[in-house]
């Protein structure tokens, strides 16, 4: 299939296309002639990925890299192993990195990558082995200074690990700054594993206080009890919050005076989900949505909040951990019902920033302590919640449409200074 195919005919890059769209009326006019470069991907590479299995015979898998946009620096975005992977989804995650890396100010562009793969199915041999064909093969892209990948769905540490190493062998040197989410020994930066639950909880006490919520005493309900759901729930419970209700795929527990979040975080590790936590009452999923609460943290998957579970929602606050929990048609009621919503591309984008903080350390060879990278992580946060909320207050917008239009015009502008080559 043609990119031209993919580009005009695609579900989650029409979506993105749309979202472009609906920012366009608010750029100056001197970006306009520019708008085009976000609406095309700036390279997309398909890879043959064969590999010997564990019993001799040869697999072939599909792998890509699509780089969005590299106007403010290299590419930076995750490579995903999923059965459902396809050049279309990929493109428009990488077109989100964009939007993310420009929204928080990082000297990055957007960019992602995958294999259509159930990685499940693979035994540890054959995923290594198919990592590292797949790394070499993207090599001719990737790099410190080109492109950066990191853990999406379906990769981790390891695999980080193995496209490190790999990388290394072709370059003859050891480039630890060519991925990042990498084991820390081997150069990954520590606070990595908590920073996106830490930034939705910044994030959520900046825009409180904007709107006068005070934390103390106010009711959280969580979806989504993983790693960004739980250590979010665990930073609001310590700044004595009430996180009354949370709910994984194991079901929904309830707690009037608040769940205490540290033994639930024991529980869920020991049990491998928060059903059956020693006091908390079980609830049915669906009342999840009806529950008292001043904010909510949905953090497990996309598609959420719809414009029926909007219209009755009792938050003050939502605060998108996961990437696109809320349909757009919900977006407009939670906006008409005054509910702020801090979106995804700015609340979840704790983990970007540390990636850029391990790639930093690692481009030094210098590393910081966990309070130093928490204390930055905490500063750059604030600082992208106070230039998307003052943009929302000169547009008469909501955060969102705030964040797109701040990281467009960061994008554009970038894209106008370097000019058209060859000009
Ligand atoms: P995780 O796998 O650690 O946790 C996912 C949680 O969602 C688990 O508690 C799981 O039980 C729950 N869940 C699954 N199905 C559910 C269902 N049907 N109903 C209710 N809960 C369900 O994943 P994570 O790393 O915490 O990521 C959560 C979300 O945050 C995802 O949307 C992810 O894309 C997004 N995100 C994560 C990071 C990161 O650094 N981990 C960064 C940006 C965005």
């Amino acid at each position: 299939m043609s990119l031209s195919y993919e580009i005009e005919n695609n579900g989650a890059w029409q979506t993105y296309l749309a979202q472009v769209d609906r920012v366009a009326p608010y750029l100056e006019a001197d970006l306009i002639p520019y708008i085009n470069t976000l609406k095309r991907p700036k390279r997309a590479l398909i890879v043959d990925v064969p590999i010997v299995m564990d019993d001799g015979a040869i697999q072939h898998f599909e792998g890509y890299r699509v780089q969005h946009n590299l106007s403010r620096g290299p590419g930076k975005g995750g490579i995903r192993y999923h059965p459902d992977v396809e050049l279309n989804e990929v493109m428009a995650l990488s077109a989100w990195m964009t939007i993310k890396t420009a929204v928080l100010n990082l000297p990055y562009g957007g960019a992602k990558g995958g294999i259509r793969v159930d990685p499940k199915k693979l035994s540890a041999r054959e995923l290594e082995r198919l990592t590292r064909r797949f790394t070499s093969e993207i090599s001719p892209i990737i790099g410190p200074q080109n492109d950066i990948p990191a853990p999406d769905v379906g990769t981790n540490a390891d695999i980080m690990g193995w496209m490190m190493d790999t990388y290394s062998s072709i370059k003859g040197h050891t480039v630890t700054g060519v991925v990042t989410g990498k084991p820390v020994h081997l150069g990954g930066s520590l606070g990595r594993v908590r920073a996106t639950g830490r930034g939705v909880f910044v994030t959520g006490l900046e825009v409180a206080k904007k709107i006068n919520l005070s934390i103390e005493n106010s009711r959280v309900a969580v979806q989504g009890f993983g790693n960004v759901g739980s250590e979010a729930a665990y930073l609001f419970n310590k700044a004595n919050a009430k996180v009354v209700c949370a709910q994984d795929h194991t079901g929904t527990i309830f707690n009037d005076d608040g769940l205490d979040v540290k033994s639930l975080q024991e529980h869920v590790a020991q049990t491998g989900g928060v059903a059956g936590f020693p006091d908390s009452s079980k609830i049915e999923d669906a009342e999840f949505w009806n529950v008292e609460m001043d904010i909510l943290v949905p953090a497990a998957l996309e598609g959420q909040i719809t414009a029926e579970r909007a219209q009755t929602l009792k938050a003050k606050l939502v605060l998108e951990g996961a990437n696109g929990p809320t349909y757009p048609d919900a977006d407009d009621v939670l906006g008409q019902r005054n509910i702020i919503v801090v979106p995804d591309v700015l609340c979840n984008a704790g983990g970007v920033t540390v990636s850029y903080f391990e790639w930093v350390q690692d481009m030094s060879s210098y590393f910081w302590t966990e309070d130093e990278i928490n204390a930055r992580l905490d500063k750059l946060m604030i600082q992208a919640v106070d230039d998307v909320w003052k943009k929302a207050q000169e547009k008469s917008c909501t955060m969102r449409t705030a964040a797109y239009i701040l990281a467009c015009e960061r994008i554009l502008k970038a894209r106008k200074e370097r000019g058209i080559f060859p000009g």
